[in-house]
């Protein structure tokens, strides 16, 4: 009886998937400083369930908060109490993942793709289907890209890297990262079409086949497996890692408060609950250990971009502090020339500066502590778009907005390239 109960229960957790039904997404845009604080006080209740999804910043600079049904008509009431302007952005959250979860079983029901030709990059995939494309690349390729692991995430699934390299050894390298956040889709598809790019440009693009005569590109796809996986089955609202919390029943942390540059500093909570919950300790995630091992064993990295969704922004160092980075200058006039090669092909306008200055106050972000451990070149992306669609960037974007990053992308490795340092 008990071995059927616990059987029971299995199949219920497999199946069962987190709905959103009711859910809104708002748009709110504090209009003074006594709007402002009161917002970000109501980001530290957290009995309320709310999920910012862009936070708060400044006067003028809009708010996304996504609420639960439970909770959408009380935070109605109150931002009309106070006189605070919002609007809906996504009406009904439910309707839109039921349509995007449709496409992906549909989708998930046709021939597997043969090769990295066939791969449909306009699509979503399942996890299995990324690393069976990681797997095709490599089989097709073997002289130009090789996978290696770097360690094993919470849930023991590989945390895998596309090394792109034509030969030598210990030669300077470009890091890209994508997916740490587990819900920002759009960075993992687009990590997937930079793969296939990398691919078809050496030979053909000079520039590309320039850098890659003389430097390695490492390109971790699936950052955040365990989270990925859970978007896909069981909540896509999902943005930290899955590991359980002693003594609290909230799981995961922000893989992204997580590093030990400010750690533990204003900019990030101590609240497991919360959606910036810093972890217990520096590096205590296996997805960010992984990589801050690979960093210190593998000194000549130069350029360490690491992307995430959404809002539109390029950003450098700092994100804890406000004191400018002392190659400040340059990383702001490279990233003005990346959003610019960035913009010229569809037009898509970014915001660029430091992270402290652009956003919000994040301390233990990935790239403060790359920078700290002397990566000149640290670049956060936040890719497409500004929040009509938020997180759910319908598939159709997939491409084109890989295209345009890439150009971004390509700015600041011929950069790097060219001012060795
Ligand atoms: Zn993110």
């Amino acid at each position: 009886m008990m071995r059927l109960l616990m059987f029971a229960a299995l199949l219920v957790t497999v199946h069962c998937k987190e709905l959103f039904k009711g859910h809104q997404v708002l748009q709110i845009i504090p209009k003074n400083d006594a709007q402002l604080a009161f917002l970000k006080d109501l980001e530290d209740v957290l009995e309320f369930e709310l999920d910012f999804w862009k936070g708060v910043t400044a006067v003028s600079c809009p708010v996304h908060v996504r609420a639960p049904f439970q909770f959408l008509q009380l935070l109605k009431r109150i931002l009309k109490r106070k006189d605070i302007s919002y609007v809906p952005m996504i009406d009904d959250l439910q309707a839109v993942l039921d349509e995007e979860q449709k496409e992906i079983e549909l989708f998930a029901r046709s021939l597997k793709p043969k090769n990295t030709d066939s791969f449909n990059y306009s699509r979503y995939h399942k996890l299995s289907e990324i690393y069976s494309f990681q797997d095709m690349l490599v089989a097709e390729n073997p002289n130009l890209v090789s996978k290696i692991v770097i360690g094993q995430s919470y849930e023991a699934r590989p945390l895998s890297v596309l090394k792109f390299s034509t030969g030598g050894t210990n030669r300077r390298a470009i890091w890209i990262d994508t997916g740490i956040h587990a819900r920002e889709w759009i960075t993992q598809a687009s990590g997937i079409w930079f793969a296939k790019k990398i691919v078809k440009d050496y030979g053909s693009d000079p520039a590309l086949t320039d850098i890659l005569n003389n430097m390695d590109i490492f390109l971790e796809t699936v950052t955040n497996p365990d989270g990925y996986d859970y978007t896909q089955n069981s909540n896509r609202m999902w943005r930290k890692t899955r590991k359980p919390n002693p003594g609290s029943s909230c799981v995961g942390v922000d893989p992204n408060r997580n590093w030990d540059s400010g750690f533990g500093e204003p900019g990030a909570s101590s609240n497991p609950c919360s959606e910036t919950y810093r972890g217990p300790s520096a590096h205590s995630e296996s997805e960010v250990k992984a990589i801050v091992d690979f960093v210190v064993a593998h000194k000549n990295i130069k350029a360490f971009v690491t992307i995430h969704s959404y809002s539109q922004m390029l950003l450098y160092p700092f994100g804890y502090t406000s004191a400018p980075s002392k190659d400040e200058a340059e990383l702001h006039s490279l990233a003005q020339k990346a959003i610019t090669d960035l913009a010229s092909l569809y037009g898509t306008r970014y915001t660029y500066g430091s992270i402290i200055d652009t956003i919000y106050q994040a301390s233990g972000n990935t790239v403060d502590w790359t920078y700290e451990q002397g990566i000149k070149y640290s670049y956060t992306f936040e890719l497409r778009d500004t929040g009509f669609h938020g997180f759910l960037l319908p598939a159709k974007q997939i491409v084109p907005t890989a295209e345009e990053t890439w150009l971004a992308l390509m700015a600041i490795m011929s950069h790097t390239f060219k001012n060795p340092y």
